[in-house]
């Protein structure tokens, strides 16, 4: 009885502490806001932040709080990059990959991963997706405690873990039978496999599941990108229909026809860089309200290697991938950003050069910025956190110089990161 006493004071003395525990507030200001709805561009800027919270936009300053004046800057809602390896440190060639997981422990991979976290989160990417961790097996999910928990900084960090292909799908590779190693993937043949292989992911704190719905890439001789599915109809629906069971959704990679059919027809919620999306497929993702994720990045940073190391189809698949996103566009497929930030190594360039290829190939300004607030979002289902700047949204805010829809490589000079209403970096 004496302990409940005790534990029934405690509880009281916390409560009240809590409540008076003053709240932290900040109000940011700067020449522009972008929201991430589309509307039109606030001018001048003013945000109060109390806590973690937005509290509210374009009022007066509240006495008492702090001001952080930006000057001719534009406050954006804090980036999302859904398509991230941080687990990876770039693999333009097979020798590239093999190096990291058989020379690198999980422990110095980690390490190595810190510091990619780093980078995204200084370059204003406040929330990633990782959608697998290249055969470090559940070292995401560790990642992610470690920046909950407040061991490390980096992002908010969405995991989908192991990922899943079918023996022979994925590398390393060309090795003798005689050796055993460690596989980039989870390895899942048949469709009792992939519902326990969706199964034991979930339950080692998989977020997302993500599957390789196809590989080895050709040009067929009607002139279209051509690949081999990886998992039959069968094992494909099992994934899907376990996943969305258990409530998690589900991310292919899928480059052509075959391996964006298999995996649109058994449900995916996103694919994954799709190159070459033939015209019906692009119809039959926005009637499902499939997400696109393109990584048009990593197509245009990685090709010329791959091309030089051998992979001649590497020449052509640019071409497809920009045909392929400007027709995405154009029908209406949701697109949500994405880099592949990993598959190319996190210091070599700034992710945010995506914001440059999505106007490129045929996007406003306006639009690319929203692929990395509100429709990553919404592809997340955080859509009710962040993604947008709005009274009662986590404090998710960044900020580039001038004006990006003037000049849409200012998002790579972001200068001001609020992650959760503490500040990263500031100029
Ligand atoms: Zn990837």
């Amino acid at each position: 009885m004496r302990q409940l006493i005790a534990a029934l004071f405690l509880l009281f003395a916390s409560s009240l502490f809590a409540a008076d525990a003053p709240q932290q507030l900040v109000t940011i200001r700067a020449a522009r806001l972008i929201d991430g709805r589309g509307g039109k561009v606030v001018s001048p800027a003013v945000i109060v932040v109390r806590g973690n919270k937005i509290e509210s936009i374009g009022g007066a300053v509240p006495t008492g709080a702090q001001v952080i004046d930006l000057g001719d800057m534009t406050l954006l809602p804090g980036l999302i990059d859904a398509h991230v390896h941080t687990l990876l440190q770039g693999d333009i060639t097979s020798d590239d990959y093999d190096v990291q997981l058989f020379k690198e422990s999980l422990a110095y991979r980690a390490l190595r991963a810190t510091k990619a976290l780093k980078i995204a989160l200084n370059h204003g990417f406040t929330t990633v997706r990782d959608v697998e961790t290249e055969g470090a097996m559940y070292t995401d999910v560790d990642l992610k405690r470690a920046i909950n928990n407040g061991v490390i900084d980096g992002p908010r960090m969405v995991v989908s873990t192991r990922a899943m292909s079918v023996t022979g799908g994925y590398g390393p590779s060309g090795y003798s039978p005689e050796v055993t190693f460690p596989m980039g993937v989870q390895i899942v043949d048949g469709a009792d496999a992939a519902r326990k292989a969706v199964r034991e992911q979930i339950a080692h704190g998989a977020d997302w599941i993500k599957v390789y719905a196809d590989r080895s890439y050709f040009v067929a001789k009607d002139g279209t990108l051509s690949s081999t599915p990886t998992f039959t109809a069968e094992e494909m629906k099992a994934i899907v229909e376990e996943a969305h069971r258990l409530r998690h959704k589900v991310a292919a990679h899928a480059m052509a026809r075959p391996g964006i059919e298999n995996a649109i027809n058994a449900g995916v919620d996103s694919i994954e860089h799709g190159i070459a999306i033939p015209d019906d497929l692009l119809d039959v993702m926005v009637a499902h309200g499939t997400y696109l994720c393109p990584t048009l990045t990593v197509t245009e940073f990685v090709a010329p290697g791959r091309v030089a190391a051998g992979g001649a189809i590497w020449g052509k698949i640019p071409a497809f991938h920009h045909d392929s996103f400007a027709r995405a566009l154009k029908r209406g497929v949701k697109i949500a950003f994405g880099t592949d930030a990993g598959g190319f190594a996190w210091d070599a360039i700034n992710e945010a050069r995506e914001f440059g290829y999505e106007v490129q190939f045929g996007m406003t300004p306006m639009q690319a910025i929203q692929t990395a607030t509100r429709n990553a979002a919404e592809m997340l289902d955080m859509s009710d956190r962040i993604g947008t700047i709005e009274t009662g949204k986590l404090a998710d805010i960044v900020a580039v110089p001038g004006d990006p829809l003037a000049d849409i490589t200012a998002m790579e000079r972001v200068a001001f990161v609020m992650k959760d209403g503490a500040v990263y970096k500031r100029p």
